[in-house]
């Protein structure tokens, strides 16, 4: 597979934000960059990288889907009062964010699964102590 040179600034680009990010802000990230790398490039650019295990895809309630630097297995909890994502410790016991079960349970349905993860969902530290 070959490295390109848009595809490494790209991958710095998700990696500088440091965070969960939606297509759209890496490419303002890399705007003074690459001038020319229009939305779908960059979002074809990040599912590329995904589907090499740079990077991660979050699909996190009804907000758009999110690239994640960190691609270590870990869970995320998703505010539904300001849609910010957070990851949830990376301590947390393993039998939590591990989705073979879920994966063995859909492949015994007769479906053919192919990504699972534990996204948590509710109001998030900041919301509860300054509910808007
Ligand atoms: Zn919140
Ligand atoms: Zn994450």
């Amino acid at each position: 597979m070959r490295v390109t040179p848009q595809r490494l600034l790209i991958e710095e680009a998700l990696r500088r934000i440091g965070r969960h990010a939606t297509a759209e802000e890496v490419r303002r990230a890399v705007a003074d960059r690459l001038p020319h790398a229009t939305a779908p490039t960059v979002y074809a650019t990040l599912e590329l990288l995904a589907e090499l295990g740079r990077v991660r895809k979050v699909r996190a309630g009804r907000g758009p889907l999110l690239f994640d630097p960190r691609v270590d297995r870990h869970a995320h909890f998703v505010c539904s009062s300001c849609g910010a994502v957070f990851d949830l410790p990376a301590q947390a016991p393993a039998e939590i964010v591990d989705p073979a079960p879920a994966l063995a349970a859909a492949r015994a349905a007769g479906h053919h699964p192919e990504a699972a993860e534990v996204v948590v969902e509710g109001r998030c530290a900041r919301c509860v102590q300054a509910p808007r």
